[in-house]
């Protein structure tokens, strides 16, 4: 029955989601159609607020904000990774009102068998008091039988809720577990599972994977001007420039304070460097205005340095590379990118100087 129920559950978010995407006039590719099923499931509070949101503004979703809603609420969460935690747990929920429907099944047949008792009862009755207590007794399990009932609608209406709470709770739970929020980018700990699956992914594919690092140039210098709190400022307008410069499966993250790390699957290390680029011209483009006075603070710039996975590596071998082709860049003037083939070109200038 728990199984029915969440197919049934299933389909009909489903169902939801199509009609979602017809009355929006979106074509159903599957991302489209992961954006809409969550909204109709409600699995992402944070998602479907802004969809509403926008449905409010605009009365319908375009496709680039569509684009963007999935890139800042969807991409770092895998919804095949958290459905089977959810539906466990529902279907802990489901059995246990199974057996409470079992249990008014017995009440329901104790009061059939009352029934039948009264009605033999009434044939055999010869006198009034005879009579009496058998329409007592009728009523007593009337009585009984309605409060059960009704104890039994509370206790589906309660598991009801509890199903839902239990939905949100774990979706919101997971959804925190795996953000930075200050930024909105996948936080250390899913970057660090993440780039260990794309490498699987790649080596069992044997499709490249590319891994970006940037950080800010001259932050603290920044931080120490104008303070912590416009410092954050900024992390999130680097935020926002990344995002807005990845997209499909690629992961974006804040890997440590004011670096920050893009996984590229499927993506050669020419492609990667043109996506470092990307990130960094994103953020050049972006005036930093303080809030509080409207003054202009300039621009930030970004070193980045890219590497591509090679087959002997670890995941820590891979980021050290990038990490070395970012340093580079800071050594070479900072806002550039660098990558790995460059850092190979020096130290073999270096050794055939030597
Ligand atoms: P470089 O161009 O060489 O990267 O210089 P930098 O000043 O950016 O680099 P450094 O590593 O010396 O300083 C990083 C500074 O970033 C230190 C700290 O003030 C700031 N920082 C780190 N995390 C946060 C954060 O979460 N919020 C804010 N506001 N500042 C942070
Ligand atoms: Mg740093
Ligand atoms: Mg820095």
């Amino acid at each position: 029955m728990a199984r029915i129920e969440e197919f049934e559950r299933s389909i009909a978010y489903g169902e939801a989601a199509l009609s979602y995407l017809k009355g929006n006039r979106t074509s159903a590719y599957p991302r489209n159609y992961e954006l809409w099923y969550n909204y109709a499931a409600g699995f992402n509070r944070e998602l479907n607020k802004a969809v509403n949101d926008a449905l409010k503004r605009l009365g319908h979703l375009p496709e680039d904000l569509t684009e963007r809603l999935y890139e800042e609420f969807l991409s770092p969460v895998r919804l095949s990774d958290h459905v089977g935690e959810v539906s466990s747990r529902v279907s802990d929920e489901l059995s246990g009102i199974v057996k409470m429907l079992e249990s008014s099944g017995d009440v329901v047949e104790t009061y059939g068998e009352s029934l039948r008792s009264a009605a033999d009862g009434l044939n055999a009755a010869e006198s009034r008091n005879q009579l009496r207590a058998i329409v007592d007794k009728v009523l007593r399990a009337t009585v009984e039988i309605e409060s059960k009932n009704s104890a039994l609608e509370k206790q589906l209406r309660e598991s009801q809720q509890h199903i839902q709470g239990l939905q949100e709770s774990l979706e919101a739970i997971r959804y925190e577990s795996l953000t930075d929020q200050l930024t909105g980018l996948a936080n250390r700990k899913h970057f660090d599972q993440s780039l260990d699956h794309a490498i699987s992914v790649a080596m069992r594919r044997g499709e490249p994977v590319s891994l970006v690092m940037c950080d800010i140039d001259h932050f603290k210098k920044f931080n120490d001007t104008y303070g912590h709190q416009t410092g954050d400022q900024v992390l999130r307008l680097v935020g926002s420039a990344i995002k807005g410069a990845v997209k499909g499966r690629d992961i974006a993250a804040r890997y440590g304070g004011e670096e920050f790390a893009v996984i590229l699957p499927n993506t050669n290390l020419q492609a990667a460097v043109t996506v470092g680029n990307q990130i960094r011209t994103a953020l050049i483009a972006k005036e930093l205005i303080k809030r509080s006075t409207g003054e202009s603070l300039g621009r930030i710039t970004m070193s980045v340095g890219v590497a591509v996975f090679r087959e002997r590596d670890t995941r820590h071998t891979f980021i050290e590379r990038a990490d070395m082709s970012l340093y580079a860049s800071k050594r070479g003037g900072r806002n550039r990118v660098t990558s790995e083939t460059e850092l190979l070109d020096h130290e073999s200038e270096k050794t055939a100087v030597a």
